[in-house]
């Protein structure tokens, strides 16, 4: 999911938000209602008991749209997990049963059941092994609307599925499986380490369109006017990522290799679907070549609908996403959505296929689908983009610990929601970061593939994650693990470093503020670069004590010294430098978290010695967040040295590649070109798709 389903600050009243691509987006919901365990409880959350193993779910259902009921058929076949059965218990949600049943070669038997608290209980014939499959009928009325939040569902952003405007021309259904939320709809076992094939029978008004996982294999006109569309999944997956989806789409074609690839988007938006799904069959190429393990699935769909409850799903072969991808041409040159297309489809390998066994280690999910926004970035855009990314992924996490502070992979929850959060997300692709940084990228994918050809189409838990590192690295890993994945926060630490010219020496003391009473030591393996006159120099060191002195034979006093040469570390550090330093920084800046640093500091010290010439040396920075900080410094110069950089501006406005760069330069154009010369300027951009630079051409009067 992306990313954040609820976001809970506080106990009541919570915010919502998602890290979107550029910047963090707050949006208000309705308040929810979210368990916390009482002071000095022992709760633990482990996996689920299987006693019963679902091997296929065929579902039969159709709608009332008036009276927002699903009327379903469900066939369940099964097969006691490994000890012998007599029961089924299965979860459905605020459920009219109408009968239950055995089938055998078609042959109904009726079967005893208890209903409950949204358990059905159903009494079986007689005791089953492990090796005999049954098959249960069950007939029944869903009533998603029904269900009473605080009693059946935590919110109401939890009853499964979903009748939207619905008596309009635009209406639509669509499901939400994750976490425990499809037995609103259809009978099942609510458990991420239940996987099952499935196939879906769908009956709607001929004129919509349909979406399930899976192929459609039939689709066949009634008599009363409907259509019945036949999804079938061959492939096992979880529960909780069966969906399907209702409504008048349109369907933009597209495909890797002989992998069909459809969008489906509501038909005003269908022109520019491939404006914002187009890099799909590239991303499938990067991550199946990325993993050394070609997309495990037989299509893959995406669909934009609407009100949805989250940023998106990552349903197998049928991601769903909300309404915020109904963008047009224009909008994608502004802001690419490529971060949350990239999440849910690398969660085709990592949720998916290998399925966290319990929402505990939920991270095995979401840090993998976080990081791979990383990666495509870094593959399409550059590492400039993709560090900025990961810089933004940090400053929520920083900001999100200082509320909560739980542990990566943690037992101890009180609900199941709360798990959805920065930590579970951005503190876990960050970590992956630094877990990818620790063993070196050749291991580190190796690593990844062992992962998911050990555990494909079944479950996973942190340790497993560890092991593959381990057999592949040859190194015990249990020191990052523990460290990392199994406790919480992140350290702390002071850095000061003085040259002693009667030692010939550098020296570089680190303080990890911690209580050692009660707190860890971490163990923090960090590169250190070190530039003299003639030379630069990189050192790996390791910090693990409390209080540490790295010293450096060096002949003269360094020009540069950069601690955590790599910006790896995940910590919070206090570093005393200079305006001199900051200046230094970003002349032997290696990536652009250093320039970021940098050019920051200047920004905010605009009168130092050091920030014009910076500022017009970031004109030909890799980042247009760099770029434009520069431009909106350029902006406030007196007219006559805005005119010495015409060429250039001239340049960036008419071919830098990403529009706010392009839009940022015009501003400054604007103030020192001629009328003549704007509207030549216009003519060139007329055609320009994005908007800021169109709103750039208005506002600077280049017509
Ligand atoms: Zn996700």
């Amino acid at each position: 999911m992306k990313k954040i389903k609820k976001g809970v600050c506080c106990l009541i009243g919570a915010a919502f938000f998602l890290s979107g691509c550029a910047k963090i987006h707050f949006i208000e919901f309705e308040p929810i209602f979210v368990r916390a365990n009482a002071v000095g409880s022992n709760v633990y959350q482990g996996s689920k008991e299987k006693t019963i193993d679902i091997i296929n779910t065929q579902l039969d259902i159709s709608f009332s749209w008036d009276s927002a009921f699903v009327y379903g058929n469900a066939t369940i076949a099964a097969k006691a997990y490994f000890m012998p059965q007599n029961k089924v218990i299965l979860d459905a949600k605020g459920f009219k049963i109408n009968k239950i049943g055995l089938l055998n070669n078609s042959v109904f038997k009726e079967l005893e059941f208890s209903y409950q608290q949204n358990k059905l209980t159903i009494f079986l014939d007689k005791t089953y092994s492990a090796q005999e499959e049954f098959k249960i009928f069950i007939s029944y009325t869903a009533m998603p609307e029904k269900l009473k939040v605080g009693k059946d569902i935590t919110t109401i952003d939890d009853r499964g599925l979903y009748f939207i405007n619905k008596n309009k021309p635009n209406k639509q259904i669509w499901t939400q499986g994750e976490t425990d939320c499809n037995s609103g709809w259809f009978p099942t076992i609510e458990d991420p380490a239940e996987k099952m094939t499935q196939q879906f029978n769908i009956t709607i008004e001929k004129n919509l369109k349909t979406l399930s996982n899976g192929i459609l294999i039939a689709s066949k006109e009634n008599s009363d006017g409907t259509r019945t569309d036949s999804w079938e999944m061959q492939k096992l997956h979880s529960v909780y990522l069966a969906m399907i989806a209702v409504g008048d789409f349109k369907i933009t074609e597209d495909s890797y290799r002989d992998i069909r690839l459809n969008y489906y988007t509501e038909p005003e938006f269908a022109p520019h679907a491939k404006a914002v799904f187009g890099h799909t069959p590239e991303m499938i190429s990067f991550f199946s070549d990325t993993l050394n393990y070609p997309f495990p699935w037989p299509k893959y769909d995406q669909i934009v609908v609407k009100n949805f409850v989250s940023g998106a799903m990552e349903n197998t072969t049928a991601t769903v996403f909300y309404d915020q991808l109904n963008k047009t041409a224009g909008e994608i040159a502004d802001e690419s959505q490529d971060p949350i297309i990239a999440h849910e489809l690398f969660h085709h390998w990592f949720g998916d296929l290998v399925t966290a066994e319990s929402w505990s280690n939920l991270s095995l999910n979401e840090s993998f689908a976080t990081y791979a926004e990383y990666l495509w970035l870094a593959h399409k855009f550059g590492n400039a983009y993709a560090d900025e990314h990961l810089m933004q992924d940090a400053e929520a996490y920083f900001k999100y610990v200082k509320i909560k502070d739980p542990d990566l992979i943690r037992f101890d929850y009180a609900d199941k929601d709360q798990m959805f959060d920065a930590i579970t997300y951005q503190k876990g692709g960050l970590i992956l970061h630094q877990l990818r940084k620790e063993v070196g990228d050749a291991a580190f994918f190796t690593s990844l593939n062992l992962y998911l050809k050990t555990h494909e189409f079944k479950t996973a838990e942190i340790h497993d994650l560890r092991l593959a590192f381990e057999e592949v690295t040859g190194r015990d890993l249990n020191w990052f693990f523990n460290q990392w994945f199994l406790a919480n926060s992140n350290p702390q630490i002071k850095i000061s470093k003085v040259y002693y010219p009667e030692e010939n020496a550098l020296k570089i003391m680190v303080d990890q503020i911690i209580d050692t009473t009660h707190q860890k030591i971490y163990q923090l393996p960090f590169k250190v670069k070190i530039v003299n006159a003639n030379q630069e120099q990189v050192f790996s060191v390791l910090l693990n004590q409390a209080h540490q002195e790295f010293s450096f034979p060096m002949d003269t006093k360094p020009v540069y010294v950069k601690f955590d040469a790599d910006n790896q570390l995940l910590v919070e550090k206090q570093e005393l430098k200079t305006e001199e330093d900051y200046a230094l920084q970003y002349q032997y800046a290696d990536d652009f978290i250093d320039r970021y640093e940098s050019l920051n500091y200047f920004n905010k010290h605009q009168n130092s010695k050091f920030t014009k010439e910076l500022m017009l040396k970031a004109l030909d920075d890799e980042s247009a967040t760099l770029m434009v900080m520069a431009l909106n410094y350029i902006k406030k110069l007196e007219v006559k040295e805005q005119e010495l950089l015409a060429t250039k501006l001239m340049i960036l406005a008419l071919k830098a590649s990403e529009s706010k760069v392009r839009a940022a330069s015009l501003m400054v154009l604007a103030k020192i070109k001629s009328a003549k010369t704007k509207k030549e300027i216009g003519q060139q951009l007329k055609t320009d798709p994005s908007l800021l630079v169109q709103k750039a051409l208005k506002q600077g009067k280049f017509n």
